[in-house]
């Protein structure tokens, strides 16, 4: 998730001047009312199409990890770690890696600023969009066995670049990798490698102090919607999926854009 300010700032500009020249032309046309529902965005469809999980893969298990780090492993051909943000389509396969051996796992080392109320952060952060399950989208639960998860939160000092540059700058607080595969190749019987989905949290802040845990459970929320299968992000600033995370919770907008999702066939499988 990566956000310019300066982008923020001229959509502000639109906005108010939106305001100031309604406000400026007396009508008498009643304001609209607003909607009851919110509004599908369409940024949720990948460039290949819907992406959502199957009812046969729930509930899905989610692994949020102690702070663990995976930054230590690096691209031998850059220098630079696998984690980078440009790199975002390996991670899940060095997580995969990672994963199949507990001895690799369990020396991970725990991320630079990283506090066990962060875990408890993101946690709720996550547990969001369990108001869905009630209307049977999909199920999914958190698990202490890194063994057998689909969803995993790793965490990261601060994000970087390809050539290792630190984001220092960039409010990015987390961002998402998953693997998909066809879903109509599967239904004819392929074999899919499934991959495991890796959630990157930030520690800290620009600034490099820790990152607060409101912020922290509005990031772990808007990347669970990336990991349930929206794919991109709603133009709308009010919206938990916007680049701005909106409130910190999911917004009418969001609660229909992932209702709508989830009545349509996927395209692809995580
Ligand atoms: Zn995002």
């Amino acid at each position: 998730m990566r956000g310019s300010h300066k982008t923020f700032l001229s959509l502000c500009l639109i906005v108010f001047a939106g305001l100031n020249s309604t406000l400026a032309r007396p009508t008498s046309k009643p304001a609209p009312k607003r909607p009851a529902s919110g509004q599908v965005y369409p940024q949720f469809r990948s460039q290949y199409g819907v992406i959502h999980w199957l009812p046969e893969q729930m509930p899905l298990k989610v692994y949020v990890s102690p702070g663990s780090c995976l930054d230590g492993y690096v691209d031998e051909s850059t220098g630079a770690p696998r984690t980078n943000v440009d790199n975002k389509a390996d991670w899940p396969f060095l997580a995969a890696q990672v994963l199949s051996s507990p001895e690799a796992l369990n020396s991970l080392p725990q991320a630079q600023e990283f506090n066990e109320g962060m875990r408890q952060a993101a946690t709720q952060g996550i547990q969001m969009w369990k108001a869905f399950e009630r209307e049977g989208l999909f199920r999914y639960e958190l698990t202490d066995n890194p063994a057998d998860a689909d969803i995993y939160v790793f965490w990261t000092h601060h994000f970087v670049n390809k050539l290792g540059l630190g984001l220092f700058a960039n409010d990015i607080r987390g961002v998402t990798s998953k693997e998909s595969f066809p879903y109509k190749a599967i239904l004819a019987g392929g074999q899919a490698d499934f991959k495991p989905v890796v959630i990157l949290l930030r520690t800290t802040e620009p600034g490099g102090t820790p990152m607060p845990y409101d912020k922290l459970r509005a990031a772990a929320a808007h990347e669970m919607g990336h990991a349930l299968g929206i794919e991109d992000h709603s133009p709308n600033p009010g919206d938990l999926m916007s680049i701005y995370y909106g409130r910190g919770v999911i917004s009418a907008n969001d609660a229909a854009t992932i209702r709508y999702l989830y009545r349509l066939t996927p395209d692809l499988i995580p």
